[in-house]
């Protein structure tokens, strides 16, 4: 075994990677980027080494760099993790050309399956089911098109070198084939370099299910079951699961057979996932194979009470397979829920900035948290927005969703916009309860999964003022602890007021919904009027935010986080960012920072999509700006005129840059 190995990578999953080293008594190496100098995975390794600035394109993607960081600290083996270098031919040759082992598999089975083409083909050699489809090297467009009217509408046009989730179009009908394969090529160019497409059929109503497996340099290869990951946004996964609703046990065996089939067929050795399209009827195609450590591979492990980082350690120095195929079994269900600092209402734009407060579950038995980043962190513009993998486990998939469920309620972020609310919707909503599952759920459940025009339940407002009160009552009461004069009628906070009754409002807002509490002070109490009802409250708040209230003799938890203007009212396993709406201070944001022609971060413009001096209906897209990983389009705020672009695509832009002259019509 390995005595020191690097970890080529940040964020969670350098963290993931470290505590199994840790546990198995292997120090740790950590690379990091400027903006990761304070970064989690840099406060655990044993070691860190700077590796360059913020860019990934000068830091985690630059091999010369992870090699001579390897070199110093005299790591025997480096961990690449998953995106960044893990399916990087040219550095697992500079880790072969510096004795370097690469824990990972060998170079030929990355490149073999680094194409979706060239994957296909060797699938089709070794027998395994294909997407019917055309994955051949003639590229010229009116042939691609012939072997699309061939296949039958509607078809998948996806770049071969594609990943996450990019690189894809979907073509209806035939005319359309033409704009879409150009589109395709423009995005697989800029994006991974090579324009090289395939074309296959769409499958309708399709779910993601994929096999685990695991070789060793001995010649063994054993599947350790499925997950499914059929719930998906921009064909990026969001929830996982294990096992598979609805799998039967000679599905999972003939998955289980073909997969383990298609590693063989390319000498594979160490972690690898084999994703599969399957119909509704239970008939799967060969998608892909991912060759490397998989994000969602915790739901695995906590079915099998395995763990796979130690099984790559173990199979990279050479030892043989901890465990056969029969020794292999399921136990109980776990669900993934990945947390990603981003606003679902708003397209999943990321968001950045700091954790002000970040309070996960409590971790056991149920639930597991997989993070990069503590309170006080920065969600920064240069990486994956993700928070963290929250994971949980039970007999079964009715209690791994109630425990998902309470794992989320107790989860507070404050700082960034988080999907949080809508992982529980979506963990709540019946077709997801129902395991009626396809990669479409999250479009077909928006009406669930989106209410428009919500109310804000009555003790959310009651909280939101009682937990004021409490705070200017125990200011008042430190302000005479250090005073001379503690009795002084200037400290008292029980509403005591010269020439003016022991009455006062407080006034919240809550997207367009501002609400005002009346408060009329009591001895040991508040009596808090929300519209005509009145309420006897009290409450205690500790430093964290945590308040135990009373309303009307009823208890109940909850917590109030205040960022700035901001009152975070966590109540009933809902976050409800309140705003305090100072009369006298006329805080409240401004104005212009709603609109949309402002660069919502730093990013790259990729594409304008609306002609200079064209008139637009409110909402039509007007440019696309690419930004941590992902296409953002900005969109006319109202109906108008575009009146300039300020950038040409290709051009980077900064936070808050203007990107479109834009002069809205008179109403
Ligand atoms: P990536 O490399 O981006 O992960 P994949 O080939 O794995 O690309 O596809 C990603 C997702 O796109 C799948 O999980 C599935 O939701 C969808 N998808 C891929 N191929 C098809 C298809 N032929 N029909 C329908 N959906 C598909
Ligand atoms: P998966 O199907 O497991 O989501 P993807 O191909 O989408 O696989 O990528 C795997 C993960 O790697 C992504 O979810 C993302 O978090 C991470 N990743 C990929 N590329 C990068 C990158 N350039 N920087 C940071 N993280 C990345
Ligand atoms: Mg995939």
């Amino acid at each position: 075994m390995f005595d020191k190995i690097l970890i080529a990578n940040r964020g969670e999953i350098a963290c993931r990677v470290i505590k199994t080293a840790r546990r198995m008594g292997i120090k740790t190496v950590a690379v990091y980027s400027e903006a990761d100098a304070n970064a989690r995975h840099v406060r655990l390794a044993d070691e860190a080494v700077l590796i360059g600035p913020a860019a990934a394109r000068e830091s985690y993607l630059v091999v010369d760099k992870i090699i001579a960081a390897a070199k110093a600290t005299g790591a025997q083996a480096i961990h690449p993790g998953y995106g960044f270098l893990s399916e990087n031919e040219d550095f697992c040759h500079a880790c072969e050309r510096e004795g370097i082992v690469f824990i990972g598999p060998p170079v030929a089975a990355i490149r073999a399956m680094g194409s979706k083409s060239e994957a296909k083909k060797l699938m089709e050699a070794a027998g395994v089911p294909l997407t019917p489809g055309y994955h051949g090297d003639n590229q010229e467009p009116a042939y691609l098109h012939r072997q699309a009217d061939a296949i039958g509408y509607p078809v998948l046009i996806k770049a071969a070198a594609g990943g996450g989730g990019k690189g894809m179009r979907l073509v209806a009908k035939s005319e359309d084939f033409i704009d879409l394969l150009a589109s395709c090529k423009r995005e697989a160019i800029s994006s991974f370099g090579d324009d090289h497409v395939l074309v296959e059929k769409y499958i309708t109503r399709p779910r993601h299910i994929e096999i685990q497996v695991f070789g060793d340099s001995h010649g063994n290869v054993v599947y350790l079951f499925e997950r499914d990951c059929s719930v998906q946004r921009r064909h990026q996964k969001v929830l996982e699961e294990a096992p598979a609703p609805g799998m039967t046990p000679e599905r999972r065996a003939a998955m289980g057979k073909a997969a383990v089939e298609a590693a063989k067929a390319v000498g594979y050795v160490g972690a690898g996932t084999v994703e599969f399209i399957a119909n509704q009827d239970g008939s799967f195609y060969f998608m892909e194979m991912n060759t490397r450590l998989q994000v969602e591979h915790p739901v695995t492990e906590m079915i099998t009470g395995l763990d796979l980082v130690e099984w790559q350690l173990r199979v990279a120095s050479g030892e043989k397979l901890p465990l056969a195929q029969e020794q292999l079994q399921i136990r109980g269900h776990a669900l993934e829920a990945r947390i990603y600092a981003e606003d679902p209402a708003k397209g999943f734009l990321p968001s950045t900035g700091r954790l002000v407060h970040l309070a996960p579950p409590a971790e056991g038995l149920h639930v597991r948290v997989d993070t990069g980043v503590e309170e006080g962190d920065e969600i920064s513009p240069h990486y994956d927005p993700m928070i963290a993998k929250l994971i949980v486990w039970d007999i079964n998939r009715d209690r791994a969703l109630a425990r998902m469920l309470q794992a989320l309620a107790d989860y507070r972020v404050v700082g960034v916009a988080n999907n949080i609310e809508f992982l529980s919707r979506l963990t709540a909503c019946p077709a997801f309860a129902t395991a009626d599952l396809d990669t479409g759920l999250i479009e077909r459940e928006r009406a669930y999964l989106f209410p428009e025009g919500e109310t804000v339940p009555e003790d959310v407002w009651r909280v939101a003022a009682l937990a004021e009160l409490v705070r200017e009552a125990q200011r008042a009461a430190e302000a005479a602890k250090a005073d001379r004069d503690p009795l002084s009628p200037w400290h008292a906070r029980d509403g005591w007021r010269l020439n003016a009754t022991a009455r006062r409002e407080l006034v919240f807002r809550f997207g367009e919904l501002q609400q005002a509490v009346g408060v009329v002070y009591l001895p040991g109490r508040y009596r808090l009027c929300v519209g005509a009802r009145a309420v006897e409250a009290r409450g205690e708040l500790n430093p964290r935010g945590l308040a135990r209230v009373e309303l009307d003799g009823l208890r109940m938890d909850a917590t109030v986080i205040v960022a700035a203007e901001k009152r975070h009212v966590f109540l009933q396993g809902r976050a409800w960012p309140l705003t305090r709406v100072d009369p006298l201070l006329h805080t409240g944001e401004g104005a212009g920072a709603e609109g949309g022609l402002l660069a919502p971060m730093p990013g790259k413009v990729i594409a304008l999509v609306a002609a200079e001096g064209a008139k637009v209906e409110k909402g039509a897209p007007l440019l696309i700006l690419e930004a941590m990983k992902m296409e953002h389009t900005i969109t006319a705020p109202a109906a108008g005129t575009v009146k300039a672009f300020r950038f040409a695509v290709g051009d980077q832009v900064g936070d808050g840059a203007e990107l479109v002259e834009f002069e809205a019509a008179a109403a």
